[in-house]
């Protein structure tokens, strides 16, 4: 239980601030304090500002600060063993390495210079066309010159509400999906959503058409979330922005998950290829008129071998992977040794790939795998969602990996499930998702921009060339603010 003191100085913060919701106003003691967001998400920010290698002690010194404790409502730090458990929580992007260190995925080279190579300029094509949102979230400036649209961005998220402990799905690996839920946890819903600094979240003026979609995830219930459904809600989104607001340049921002990557049967990926002539296909999953996979005498799906699309040499000829008709391999796959040596690379000595595709760092040259994949035409193959979009004149950006804190719609989900957790708990379905969407409706507008600004300011941090530490620091100022009614 809150001490009175706290309870009323919080009120009186909620009153001044509604963003500096406490997180654990009924106390979770059955739960680990860890699984709170906000807790989760502070010593994030705090690993961060630390740097690319951190040990678990950091997070026993940093829980050591009497302010931090009670900030949270606890008594004393944590020991190292709890440390050790809640790295390993926090730990979708800290990766142990074996000097007992983690380091920080969200520095790894591969993801850095996507970051700053790809993504940055990319955001800051749009920089000039953006409204720009002052501190308190209600006023903006933005002067276009004359023939110049104004330019939206719109963030995409999926996120997960658990009907009995309704807690946060937790810092689970990028990739890792939506995985079935141990029992207990009760019902979930999965709501997926598109979210703009100018307009909050995707809806006609009216209310009535929305891009929100919410999802039972689990068996005999919706299914999981796949690529199709994000194709068909960013389609149904594309309708909205194009009936509603036609005067502005949409840019549609999707997290790097592979749900959301998955590119056309067929496409050209090095990943599975192997180094010699053979006969060498993509398997697909046949399939019966209504889409129902089909299964053959042994009871197993049946899977059919499609051939690769042709590759592209530098000079943007094609490369077919196949050998032609005449050849003595007709028909047959080439093999990833003759696809680089027609591109003029001497792989006679080199491994297929190596141990695991797991290279090291930097490396660009140690296998065949890593050479192909690393070829232009391999790495710039467009994802069906970039079709999707492109082909009806939207742009479309995916998120560097890890780093969560340039999706400003993270911390609306975050400001939702506050509020969700004040609610009474519920039995049914029809219950629980009316609860959902009370607090997904409830986040303040000039919040979502005050989230809006903070990514931007990482972004900016990011451009200036500071690394994930030096970002973190200059935004603590933020984290500042934000607990100055504590
Ligand atoms: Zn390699």
């Amino acid at each position: 239980m809150w001490p009175t003191m706290d309870l009323r100085s919080w009120a009186k913060a909620f009153i001044l601030d509604r963003d500096d919701l406490p997180f654990d106003l009924f106390g979770t003691s059955k739960l680990s304090k860890i699984d709170n967001d906000e807790l989760a998400s502070e010593l994030h920010a705090h690993l961060q500002s630390v740097g690319k290698y951190v040990k678990a002690a950091s997070l026993v010194q940093y829980l050591s600060d009497p302010l931090v404790q009670k900030r949270f409502g606890m008594t004393s730090t944590i020991s190292l063993a709890t440390a050790k458990r809640w790295m390993h929580t926090l730990g979708y992007r800290w990766l142990r390495d074996h000097r007992g260190q983690y380091v920080d995925g969200h520095e790894r080279t591969d993801v850095v210079k996507y970051r700053q190579d790809t993504f940055i300029p990319a955001m800051l094509k749009n920089e000039q066309y953006l409204q720009k949102w002052e501190k308190d979230g209600i006023t903006s400036n933005l002067t276009l010159s004359p023939g110049k649209r104004q330019v939206e961005e719109w963030f995409h998220d999926e996120v997960t509400f658990y009907a009995n402990d309704r807690r946060h799905s937790g810092w689970k690996h990028i990739d890792a999906g939506s995985d079935p839920r141990p029992k207990g946890e009760g019902a979930s819903i999965m709501v997926s959503d598109f979210i703009s600094a100018d307009r909050g979240w995707c809806r006609s003026p009216d209310g009535k058409e929305s891009a929100q979609v919410l999802f039972r995830t689990g068996k005999s219930r919706d299914g999981w979330f796949t690529n199709e459904d994000i194709l068909e809600q960013t389609s149904r989104t594309m309708d909205l922005l194009e009936k509603h607001y036609p005067n502005s340049d949409h840019v549609l921002i999707f997290d790097n998950a592979t749900t959301h990557l998955k590119r056309a049967k067929g496409a050209i990926s090095a990943r599975h290829m192997p180094k010699g002539t053979k006969e060498w296909g993509v398997d697909k999953v046949v399939k019966d008129v209504a889409g129902k996979p089909v299964c053959g005498p042994d009871g197993k799906v049946m899977k059919m071998k499609l051939p690769m699309e042709d590759a592209r040499f530098a000079d943007g000829s094609t490369q077919p992977l196949y050998f032609p008709p005449g050849h003595e391999h007709a028909g047959k796959f080439k093999g990833m040794a003759v696809l680089l040596k027609e591109r003029g690379f001497k792989v006679d000595k080199l491994k297929a790939q190596c141990t695991g595709f797991k290279c090291k760092e930097g490396a660009t040259n140690c296998c065949c795998r890593r050479i192909l994949f690393n070829e232009p035409d391999f790495v710039n193959v467009p994802t069906l969602l970039e079709t999707l979009c492109m082909e009806r004149g939207f742009r479309v950006l995916i998120l560097p990996k890890f780093h969560c804190e340039l999706n400003f719609i993270e911390q609306c989900w975050g400001y939702a499930k506050r509020l969700y957790r004040l609610y009474p708990a519920t039995k049914k379905d029809i219950e629980m998702e009316a609860n959902v969407l009370k607090a997904l409706k409830a986040v303040p507008i000039e919040c979502m921009r005050r989230f809006a600004n903070r990514s931007r300011r990482f972004l900016d941090a990011y451009r200036r060339g500071l690394n994930g530490k030096q970002a973190a620091w200059a935004n603590k100022k933020y984290l500042c603010e934000l607990y100055l009614n504590w």
